[in-house]
């Protein structure tokens, strides 16, 4: 196979831009085609977590039993809203089937390497001059009496087993700013988190500047063969090699190159909101699934997980249940100055792993599906994919990523 010279990504969020960047260290020339701009998609608003550790398959039997109780539940932080469509109930089939112990077990060892490379690869894009503010700090995580640690320390210490080195340790007793709800907290060390508009921003910079052209406003709809190798249409455009990496749109590029697995979009809101003091680093309330996180000098709030059409309109009173649920969790924020409202679609598979390889037609090659977690692992991501890319021969740590792979 020839070495590719320019390479056409579809999808300027998180994981298009981390491949174009790694792509251009092997010296291919890139060109981002984004049908509206720069972290356009789920890349903007998201909690900027990037914490490997957590980062775990989605479905598992105990958010399986939360979901079909959520179900029946309005305003809980799981749901299914809108009309439910045949690839909705085909994503919740593979989900429900992939939600056993032995399969999310599984799903951490695959998770595993790309884990434990992944802060290794946010440095990277830093040294080799991505203006991107990517900071370390302790999460803590809350649990209110009568939830216990345990479900989140097995997912570490599993995490652990799988190669990743992850300090923590359990605290009880009241502990700002959470309120005095909380009993039980986990420390969690050696993480890091971003600012993830400026992060995408700073990663598409980077790639101009490198030589890379971003071209906002190209509506990609579909990929062929015609005069002089890969064709994308829509806005035309030609390459050697193309990557989509179109976040919870995967599906419609991707499905004609024989990608089966269902793509749905898991969407979650955030805004930031004002606090009386500073909030330094990370806060998750697991019992509530929110997000809080440093955010300029404010802090960012993220929750909820809604099982709906990924363009479905903005739903003001899903952020309102978000700020309701955290708020006799946690002291300080001043919940009426909202700013910057946002929802966002996770790109979700049945399986809770990413789709990352080549799809059938020649030279493309496909890079999303990573749900909860595609700030955190989008960096490896574009690493390894690059790597691949650019040398023809497979890298071992993506084989169980097959984008082809039977749902
Ligand atoms: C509330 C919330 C909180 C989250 N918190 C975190 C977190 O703390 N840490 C973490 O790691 N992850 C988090 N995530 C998940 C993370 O945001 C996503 O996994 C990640 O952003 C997906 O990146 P992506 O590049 O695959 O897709 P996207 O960022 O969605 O980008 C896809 C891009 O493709 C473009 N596109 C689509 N179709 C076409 C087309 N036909 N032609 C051209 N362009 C097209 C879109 O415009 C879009 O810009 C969170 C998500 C949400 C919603």
């Amino acid at each position: 196979m020839r070495k590719p010279q320019r390479v056409v990504i579809v999808g300027a969020g998180a994981v298009g831009l981390s491949c174009a960047w790694f792509l251009q260290e092997h010296g291919a020339d890139v060109v981002v085609l984004d049908r509206s701009g720069v972290g356009a998609g789920a890349s903007w608003g998201n909690a900027g977590y990037v914490s490997p550790a957590m980062a775990a398959p989605l479905p598992e039997p105990a958010l399986l039993r939360e979901g079909i109780r959520s179900l029946l539940t309005p305003g809980s932080p799981v749901s299914v809203s809108g009309r439910v469509s045949a690839s909705m109930l085909a994503f919740l089939a593979g989900f429900t089937r992939n939600s056993t112990a032995a399969r999310w077990r599984r799903g951490m060892a695959a998770l595993g390497p790309l884990g434990r490379d992944s802060i290794p690869a946010f440095d990277e894009l830093v040294s080799g001059g991505v203006a991107a503010e990517v900071r370390e700090g302790t999460y803590r995580v809350g649990f209110a009496a009568g939830h216990h640690p345990a479900g989140l320390e097995h997912e570490l210490e599993t995490a652990r087993e799988a190669g990743q080195t992850v300090p923590f340790r359990s605290t009880s007793g009241h502990e700002p700013p959470f309120s005095s709800r909380i009993t039980q907290i986990v420390h969690l060390d050696g993480q890091r988190f971003v600012a993830p508009g400026q992060f995408v921003d700073a990663l598409a910079d980077s790639v101009t500047k490198r030589g890379g052209e971003i071209v906002e406003g190209a509506q990609v709809r579909s990929i062929g063969f015609g005069q002089g190798g890969l064709q994308v249409t829509g806005t035309p455009y030609r390459g050697d090699a193309v990557v989509l990496a179109t976040g919870a749109w995967l599906p419609e590029l991707a499905r004609p190159l024989g990608v089966r697995t269902p793509v749905q979009a898991g969407r979650g809101y955030s805004c930031s909101v004002s606090w009386d003091r500073p909030i330094t680093t990370p806060i998750y309330l697991p019992g509530v699934r929110v997000a809080i996180t440093p955010y300029g000098n404010r802090v960012r709030v993220a929750g909820t997980m809604e099982i709906a059409h990924r363009d479905a309109p903005f739903d003001r009173a899903r952020l309102d249940a978000v700020l309701r649920s955290a708020r006799p969790l946690v002291e300080g924020a001043d919940w009426d100055d909202v700013q910057e409202p946002w929802v966002g679609a996770r790109p979700l598979t049945p399986d809770g792993l990413p789709l990352i390889g080549p799809a059938k037609m020649e030279g493309v090659h496909i890079a999303g599906g990573h749900g909860m977690w595609g700030l955190t692992l989008g960096p490896i991501t574009g690493k390894l994919l690059a790597q691949q890319i650019m040398s023809g021969i497979a890298v071992p740590e993506l084989a169980p990523f097959d984008p082809l792979r039977s749902r």
